[in-house]
């Protein structure tokens, strides 16, 4: 019986197995430097945790999340996203009794019904962060500087950062009042997803795809003209800290992220490539939840954090062709007799204890399949170990890209290839 994959799901192997780890590792090493911790949450859980913070009114939880029964008549979610799944085991753990400000990072699988395309998955991952417990625009400077960290570590250049503030509690209401009577009479001329948000959460009106170019978007109140002065000072230094920081970012007003616990600071990480199937997507987002917290039944915690698409930032590097990130160093070990074998061994991995990714082949002794070998994995450097070497105590070297070949002593290898 042949059975393939369900749709929207990838299969890891190979070079996109190569490009996900090489993602993994300059999302971990950036996040690391500045002392967040790694975190693992469920796959599965109460429906409730999402049900509850993500919103009635998100695609998310409206259309998109796998929900079912367990044996024990629970109704289970498979994780739409991260955060609140976070925050549940922050709440759940006490994790708030340790003092200060926590900072958590993951790498965790997400589940939604989405209806697939470039870029957009049924299980998809998310490299996220979390800062809990501190309200500071400074340190919501450096989240957003993370982001753009990561961006740069891995080379990727065409990603505009869009930013916007909701505002405090107060300033929501306030704007939500506004909108409501901007819409009032014009619900007519637009879709019915917005008639449904205009009584449930008409902020959601205003990243209606459909409506999106409608002049009664293109028109509608902004929310800047409703912060309170509180807020503004707040945005000025998260904005100014930017600029301190080289961070380009644009303010773009329309955007108020697809989720229900956002305040204050929200961002997005936009690609854009007119060329690319992936234009114009979002690579990653996030903002500031300060009311999340209380939905668990926690104490007060302002926190703030981002998600990145795992495989956005993949398609995104795998369009570059891989050419702008740095690749450990491979070097191919290859053995001419029985006797070179263990010697190949020791050899690599004594390059292997200095940085070296080696590789050998462990059932030839003939040059050819070896050779055959480097043509498949195109090392950086081959090392040749034959009768004349373990006679001389020599090592036989192949830089292939400069094709320069030399005789290395045996216990100058090291020092050779630290170098
Ligand atoms: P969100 O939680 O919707 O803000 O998503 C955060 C990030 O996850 C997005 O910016 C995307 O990079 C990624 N993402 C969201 N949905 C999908 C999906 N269906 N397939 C792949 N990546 C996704």
């Amino acid at each position: 019986m042949k059975i393939t994959k369900l749709k929207g799901v990838i299969d890891y192997y190979g070079e996109y197995a190569n490009y996900f780890k090489i993602v993994e590792k300059a999302c971990k090493k950036v996040v690391e430097a500045y002392n967040y911790k790694e975190i693992i949450t469920p796959v599965i859980e109460p429906a409730e945790v999402f049900l509850r913070t993500v919103g009635d009114e998100s695609d998310i939880v409206g259309k998109e999340m796998y929900l079912f029964k367990d044996r024990g008549d629970r109704q289970i979610a498979l994780k739409p996203e991260t955060t609140a799944s976070v925050m549940r085991m922050y709440v759940e753990n006490k994790l708030y009794t340790e003092p200060g400000l926590k900072k958590y990072y993951y790498l965790s699988p997400n589940f939604r019904y989405d209806r697939p395309q470039a870029g957009r998955y049924r299980q998809f991952y998310q490299f996220g962060i979390e800062a809990l417990g501190v309200e500071s625009p400074y340190l919501d400077a450096e989240v957003i500087q993370m982001a753009y960290q990561i961006f740069n570590e891995l080379g990727l250049k065409n990603i505009k950062i869009n930013i916007n503030t909701l505002g405090s509690d107060e300033t929501r209401k306030n704007y939500t009042k506004a909108l409501k009577e901007y819409f009032s009479d014009k619900l007519d001329s637009l879709c019915d997803d917005c008639k449904r948000r205009f009584n449930t959460n008409p902020l959601r009106m205003l990243d209606c795809k459909k409506d999106q170019d409608t002049d009664i978007l293109k028109n509608v109140v902004k929310i800047q003209d409703y912060l309170s002065k509180e807020d503004d000072e707040y945005f000025a230094k998260l904005l100014k800290t930017l600029d301190e920081l080289n961070v380009p970012y644009v303010v773009n007003a329309k955007i108020v992220r697809g989720l229900d616990y956002y305040t204050n600071d929200i961002f997005e990480f936009i690609y854009e490539n007119e060329n690319s199937p992936l234009n114009n997507l979002a690579i990653g987002g996030g903002g500031r939840y300060n009311n999340l917290a209380k939905e668990f039944d926690g104490p007060d915690t302002p926190s703030i954090g981002f998600g990145m698409g795992m495989e956005r930032l993949i398609g995104v590097l795998m369009e570059l062709d891989g050419k702008t990130f740095k690749k450990e160093p491979l070097v191919v070990v290859i053995s001419l007799s029985e006797e070179a074998k263990p010697k190949a061994i020791k050899i690599a991995n004594e390059l292997r204890e200095i940085g070296y990714v080696v590789d050998l082949d462990y059932l030839n002794n003939n040059l050819k399949p070896q050779f055959k070998l480097c043509d498949r994995l195109n090392p950086d450097f081959i090392v040749i170990i034959g009768e004349d070497e373990i006679k001389n105590n020599t090592l036989k070297i192949k830089n292939t890209k400069t094709q320069d070949q030399f005789d290395l002593k045996v216990e100058e290898l090291k020092e050779y290839f630290k170098k």
